[in-house]
């Protein structure tokens, strides 16, 4: 199959106490599996399609014919953006961005507070299911949020980071306080990570 499941970068319990190690296990292994699962049975018969790399995949998703676009609208961006949700959190993280992504953050935002306080606002008033996300757009951030599993990189936006808000990722823990989750999300951003994304965005490398 094209589309595998990435291993997590750490153990299911390395994010404790802000998210729970049943959570990690079952967000990863059973959910995450079931959008690389589900994107391989959409693209079972669609040779070309499945060989691109995912988020070429979903860039180009106009490419994708209209009886499977759904399924890999929801499936391959429930790939991406799990992959990308794993390698931004790590154990012992949290904490400031530095360097130039810092400085834009000040510059578009007004400071770091100000900017935690738009995605928590983001991922708090996205009704239902999605993610809130820190975008680059025409080349500037952009913070906002995005319903089910939709991925920026269908309207030409850059994800340089995201935070899952639906309730499988929070629900045993927190069950309907998503504010108290996104406020313990933060102490396991890995702005290093981050950073890099943003490097690698301003490049054309996402
Ligand atoms: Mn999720």
């Amino acid at each position: 199959m094209p589309f595998t499941l990435p291993s997590l970068p750490y153990a299911a319990n390395a994010l404790e106490p802000s998210i729970d190690a049943m959570t990690m296990e079952i967000h990863h292994g059973r959910h995450h599996k079931a959008y690389v699962d589900n994107l391989n049975k959409a693209l079972e018969s669609q040779a070309a399609l499945a060989s691109k790399p995912i988020n070429q995949l979903l860039r180009e998703i106009k490419d994708v014919p209209e009886n499977i676009r759904q399924a890999v609208i929801n499936n391959g961006g429930g790939h991406a953006n799990h992959a990308m949700f794993w390698e931004i959190m790590g154990p012992g993280a949290g904490g400031n961005p530095s360097g130039p992504l810092a400085d834009d953050i000040k510059t578009t935002f007004g400071d770091f507070a100000a900017f935690q306080a738009q995605i928590k606002q983001a991922g708090v008033g996205r009704f239902g299911s999605g993610w809130a996300w820190l975008v680059l757009a025409g080349g500037k951030l952009q913070i906002l949020s995005t319903a089910n599993q939709d991925s920026p990189l269908m309207v030409g936006q850059v994800p340089i980071m995201g935070v899952d808000v639906w309730e499988h990722a929070y629900y045993l823990k927190y069950q309907n306080k998503r504010p108290d989750y996104i406020d313990a999300w933060w102490k396991v951003v890995n702005w290093n990570t981050v950073g890099k994304r943003y490097s690698e965005a301003k490049a054309g490398k996402i």
